[in-house]
């Protein structure tokens, strides 16, 4: 039967709150999101939003209070919900094994103890078991230790089912993604009572996704997509960085070279714009997950091929950083900076991992005197810099003016005209800059 009853959500952040604003709107059913950090819950049931996604606002606002809850009560919310969605973080781990590459687990073994706490007689069941469903990203087989956390320490004849249905949402399109997903994947047990869990999460998407859309498979493969999806995107963002510092050294043009190639069917578009390096709080550690899973299993040089993908990302953040200081007489010592833009990448607020930290970092170094402009970032405020009054800032600048765009989205040909040194990444150097002839 399709579920009809409470869902809860662990975890108020960037996948747990918007995700569960479109479940709440688009199903009718009674969606708590919960958190243990209360100033994030009250963000959420105020005016201010705690994060920025285009058309959230208005999401949250149709359903708030009618159907969509935000709480601090984690206990009662799990106790009425058959349905748990844990949407934790679960950063790199910063000690011990694995410190730096595995994923750090304690947030998502601690909202599996909260479930089991709060499993008590006469809880929600949805045919007689709960279902948990792992939204975060996790390594393979972490359903296997959850099912064992859960039901080791809940009532006799309580009995869980534990799903993975990772979120495939990109930050700055999280609502559009949401809306019209290009799959939803579960994974879950082969068991008569593992189908009929798969099923009963499957009825819940199905009330705004297409089914062929809902793609079925066993908790392994689910677990390990998601990782996966996120090491192949983060791959074409090196392969295509990695051949910018080509053209630069050639006189090749990346904007060109990325158009010719991604009119191939087999290469396609998207993810071919080359920049700063890649940001934000998943590529990175998902890569190192990735990694840590195939060292574990004795796979050296699967580990070293990925690993590599991380190793090209910090370099073209460090040359981006080094092609600033070396243009501008390689000093950049008390000059003044402006940086446009801090978030890792548009339509986000979102700083984590920012390539923009490294940057500034280096300049910072360097004894440059930085100033960062972030309007916490909508697509018309990203063209703001775009259309930014460029004469009236060459006359005020010292000279030679500098610009580097490291997301190529200058009038370069208009900025040179006003006479701006302008330096893209994965564009002809501009040797006279350097040379300073
Ligand atoms: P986040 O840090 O924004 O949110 C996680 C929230 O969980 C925090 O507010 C934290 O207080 C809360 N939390 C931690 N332990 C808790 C507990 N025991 N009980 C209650 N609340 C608890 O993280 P996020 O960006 O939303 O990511 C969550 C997961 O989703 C991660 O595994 C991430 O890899 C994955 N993911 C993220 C994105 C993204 O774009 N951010 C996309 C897809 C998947």
């Amino acid at each position: 039967p399709p579920y009809t009853g409470k869902i809860c959500c662990i975890g108020a952040g960037y996948v747990g709150g918007p995700t569960m604003a479109m479940v709440a709107l688009k199903t009718g059913l009674t969606v708590t999101v919960v958190d243990l950090n209360k100033q994030r819950i009250d963000a959420w049931n105020s005016d201010r939003l705690p994060i920025y996604e285009p058309g959230l606002e208005e999401v949250v606002k149709q359903t708030r209070g009618k159907n969509l809850f935000f709480s601090t009560d984690v206990e009662a919310a799990v106790r009425d919900a058959a349905i748990i969605f844990v949407s934790v973080n679960t950063p790199t781990k910063e000690y011990g094994f694995g410190k730096g590459r595995a994923a750090d687990l304690t947030y998502w073994e601690g909202a599996a103890r909260s479930i089991s706490k709060a499993t008590v007689p006469g809880s929600a069941l949805f045919q007689g078991f709960k279902i948990v469903v792992e939204k975060s990203t996790v390594p393979v087989s972490t359903a296997d230790a959850m099912t064992c956390v859960l039901q080791e320490n809940c009532p006799a004849g309580v009995h869980f089912q534990v799903l993975s249905n990772p979120e495939f949402l990109a930050e700055g399109t999280a609502i559009a993604d949401l809306t019209q997903p290009d799959r939803v994947l579960i994974g879950g047990s082969m068991s008569k009572e593992g189908i009929m869990a798969i099923e009963a999460l499957a009825s819940v998407y199905a009330h705004w996704v297409p089914r062929e859309r809902i793609v079925k498979s066993n908790v392994w493969s689910a677990e390990l997509s998601k990782l996966v999806a996120n090491a192949f995107l983060a791959q074409r963002i090196s392969s295509v960085n990695a051949l910018s510092e080509l053209c630069e050294a050639t006189g090749a043009d990346i904007d060109h070279v990325a158009s010719a190639i991604g009119s191939d069917p087999g290469i396609g578009p998207k993810f071919l714009k080359c920049g700063p390096g890649f940001g934000g709080s998943c590529f990175q550690k998902d890569i190192l997950n990735l990694v840590y899973l195939c060292q574990s299993a004795g796979l050296t040089d699967v580990a070293e091929y990925w690993l590599q993908v991380i190793r090209m990302n910090d370099h073209q953040k460090r040359r981006f950083g080094k092609l600033i200081v070396d243009t501008m007489f390689n000093t950049i010592n008390d000059k003044k900076i402006a940086v446009l833009g801090f978030a890792f990448k548009a339509d986000t607020g979102d700083t984590r991992e920012s390539p923009a930290i490294d940057i500034c970092g280096t300049m910072l170094n360097e004894n440059a005197k930085v100033t960062v402009f972030d309007p916490e970032v909508t697509e018309d405020q990203v063209l703001q810099f775009r259309d930014l009054d460029y004469r009236r800032i060459f006359d005020t600048m010292c000279k030679p003016a500098f610009i580097f765009d490291g997301r190529n989205i200058l009038d370069h040909d208009q900025l040179q005209s006003i006479g701006f040194r302008i330096q893209g990444l994965g564009k002809p150097k501009t040797l006279e800059i350097v040379s300073g002839s």
